[in-house]
């Protein structure tokens, strides 16, 4: 069944009467009836355009957005002490590469016209999963906005529409509840990819761990005192790369279908329960990332795809050559396959960890937050021998990416093309792309050993090219603390940094943390600024020391700031905020043309079909059933918590009703132009059939929006024949 869109609606969060009154009670009591804390959760679409935009992640100018896998989601929670409902945070897991600052800033502002100061950067952290297959275009450097011919207001909008709109459900939901913590080893869904940095590693601190990425999965159970539970949030450390750098559908990848084969078991588990229409609710799982940095989905490794041998292990190339050295996925070569597999390892340990969750979270609700300006931060260094007090004063170096970074990683070799200029079919590129500025050998000198191919720190023209402001914060629910890093750490630089952390908060915790105190890191969080390794996994520079913006030192000086953020938290001071990072909303360029005109040949109407399902056909589960129709360019209306594909089954009173849509990772719905500047455009809906679906009479249905020329948008559909599943 497709749950979501036949039986989660929003619309039945209802609240009955009684437990209005006892909600009110409580808060009037200044206290929870029973629950620990108050929560809420919350998700909503954010889906974007799904034609013509560049998808952000792989930087592949080709890569261009046309059509749907499955639907993207804003998926939010909120915990707040129920003494004093103001000390609250909102936590937001988005299917999206990473967080974007512009976005983030955009969210703060709508909140506070809405909320006052209830909601602001200290407490409100907005998550990415790093899927590499959403629209692009929403990022406010111009380093992250090349392949995408610029800024995106499309896409920029659809995050930030459906970030607000999951964070105001969190919000009006929120309710007395607890807080379940869980905590397991998940093996098979992530390797290291950059082993032979790991391995450069001191081996004394390598031989306390037993794998060389984290195996951990950390998993909160949200539980509503009346209703029970509401939502899961987990963490686990794997790239979001399964679909590849041709793949040209909007995907969550293997978090995003995690989260949606958790939502259906949930939905399934209340249909097997018997709960009525009136108690059912949005169940929120999310799948959320962590240091990611050098771990990959592509658990079988990667071998020269063409002699199916061991690439170079240093270099990650075959023959000389990085494009044949390719990471495999458990299903290669198909990406689909593999994203269900590992989708469905993340989502069966979740539900492992929430079926016997059982420590439950007390204690206060914290947060900290600061900027800092890692352009030129002086780094104490810990001393080597502890007689001697303070260690020598380094410092980070404005951002800067190296040769490595055009190299690309066994998940998607590199596309930009920068070496052999990209400056042809790339408008936005020949606009900046004479703007290259070389770096002073005081910046060469301070990135050392790393080669410097882009001087991003330093580039201002036409705006910014990278960040030097960066948010960092902390978020403890009683003894669980969540590290939001803007960034993606390596696996060991995750662990210095969650070691040190917890170090502070026993020693200056006054009891309040403990050796079980479980901190996690939440990466790519609220602005995104590449990568994080060790000072000698940076000695090494793979794609990840060399996408490492400020320098050897850098993890030093998060280690450093965050110690101090963890302190103040420690010991209830307030931190200074810092300096603010810039918005350069109003600064963006855009040069992505808009949709001017759909049309269809004579003859043909929009919505009719091209290639219909055969007559009388039937089908069985596996397999595969598809038509298309004359169809117009998706950006003309997002359709937003809608469809642009159903496949709708007949009931018994003779009315088709949906059972599967754009969101259901059976149904692909495949958007093309015969050639780039027709304006004929056609849809495919591709379903492969479940082994779950209950036999019947079936057809596909497409919905679309067309922009004839001089006149308003008009909206079509259309039905392919029926056909029978046995
Ligand atoms: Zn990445």
């Amino acid at each position: 069944m497709g749950r979501r869109h036949s039986s989660c609606s929003t619309a039945q969060l209802s609240i009955s009467p009684s437990l209005l009154f006892s909600f009110v009670i409580s808060l009037a009591l200044g206290k929870a009836v029973a629950g620990d804390y108050l929560i809420g959760l919350g998700s909503y679409d954010t889906t974007g355009p799904a034609a013509d935009v560049n998808m952000m992640g792989y930087a592949n100018p080709s890569q261009n957005a046309a059509g749907i896998h499955f639907r993207l989601r804003a998926r939010t929670f909120i915990v707040a002490d129920p003494e004093n409902s103001r000390t609250r945070f909102v936590f937001v897991n988005l299917d999206a590469c990473m967080a974007s600052d512009i976005v983030t800033l955009t969210v703060l502002d709508r909140l506070k016209g809405r909320y006052g100061d209830l909601y602001s950067q200290s407490n409100v952290a907005i998550s990415g999963t790093h899927t590499h297959s959403g629209p692009g275009g929403y990022l406010q450097y111009v380093l992250y906005i090349v392949t995408s011919l610029g800024f995106v207001r499309q896409s920029f909008d659809a995050l930030v529409d459906g970030i607000e709109s999951s964070i105001i459900q969190a919000h009006e939901n929120l309710r007395p509840g607890s807080v379940l913590l869980n905590k397991g080893e998940l093996l098979g869904a992530n390797i290291n990819r950059s082993p032979s940095a790991y391995l450069n590693n001191p081996s004394e601190e390598r031989a306390l761990y037993q794998y060389d990425t984290d195996k951990d999965m950390t998993l909160l159970k949200f539980l509503d005192d009346e209703r029970g539970p509401v939502g899961a949030f987990s963490w686990f450390a794997t790239h979001g790369t399964f679909m590849n750098r041709s793949n040209q559908l909007i995907s969550g990848d293997n978090k995003g279908a995690a989260a949606r084969l958790m939502e259906d078991w949930y939905s399934e588990k209340l249909d097997a329960d018997g709960a009525m229409f009136t108690d059912r609710r949005t169940f929120v799982a999310a799948f959320c990332q962590s240091n990611v940095g050098d771990t990959t989905p592509n658990v079988l490794g990667a071998v020269c795809i063409d002699t199916g041998l061991p690439c170079d292990f240093n270099h990650s190339t075959c023959n000389g050559k990085n494009e044949l050295c390719i990471g495999r996925g458990p299903a290669f070569p198909d990406d689909f396959a593999s994203t269900t597999i590992i989708g469905d390892r993340q989502f069966k340990k979740a539900a492992d960890l929430f079926n016997s969750a059982s420590e439950k979270l007390v204690g206060k609700i914290d947060f900290r937050h600061a900027y800092v300006d890692f352009s030129s931060l002086t780094v104490i260094l810990p001393s080597t021998s502890p007689q001697d007090g303070n260690g020598p004063a380094v410092t980070t170096c404005p951002a800067a990416v190296g040769f490595s970074f055009a190299a690309g990683t066994t998940d998607g070799p590199g596309a930009f093309n920068f070496v052999q200029g990209d400056n042809q079919g790339n408008p936005f590129w020949k606009l900046i792309g004479g703007l290259l500025h070389p770096p002073t050998q005081e910046q060469k000198d301070c990135h050392k050993p790393k080669p410097i191919l882009i001087d991003t720190g330093e580039m201002y023209v036409p705006y910014a090219w990278a960040p030097s402001v960066l948010p960092l914060q902390i978020l403890r629910i009683g003894d669980f603390v969540i590290l939001c890093v803007p960034s993606e750490f390596t696996t060991m630089a995750g662990r210095r940094l969650r070691q040190a952390v917890k170090t502070v908060l026993v020693e200056k915790g006054n009891g309040e943390f403990s050796n079980s105190t479980v901190v996690v890191i939440a990466g790519l969080t609220n602005s995104y600024s590449q990568y994080v390794t060790t000072f000698e996994e940076y000695q090494v520079q793979r794609y990840e020391g060399a996408s490492t913006l400020y320098g050897p030192h850098t993890l030093s000086a998060y280690i450093q700031e965050f110690t101090k953020l963890a302190t103040a938290m420690a010991i209830g001071e307030i931190v200074d905020q810092g300096p603010s990072p810039p918005n350069l909303l109003g600064k963006q360029i855009a040069l992505l043309p808009g949709v001017i005109l759909d049309d269809t040949p004579d003859n043909v109407s929009f919505g009719d079909v091209i290639t219909n399902v055969p007559s009388h056909a039937s089908y069985k589960a596996g397999d595969v059933v598809a038509a298309s129709f004359w169809s117009a360019d998706p950006r003309n209306d997002l359709f937003t918590e809608k469809t642009f594909a159903l496949v709708e089954q007949l009931d018994k009173n003779g009315r088709w009703s949906p059972v599967y849509d754009d969101n259901d990772l059976s149904l692909r719905f495949l958007w093309s132009r015969p050639e780039s500047l027709s304006p004929y455009s056609q849809a495919t809906i591709r379903w492969e059939i479940p082994e779950n679906s209950s036999p019947g009479t079936f057809r596909l249905h497409h919905f679309g929006a067309a922009r004839p020329l001089l006149s308003p948008i008009k909206y079509f559909n259309g039905t392919s024949s029926t056909f029978v599943v046995s």
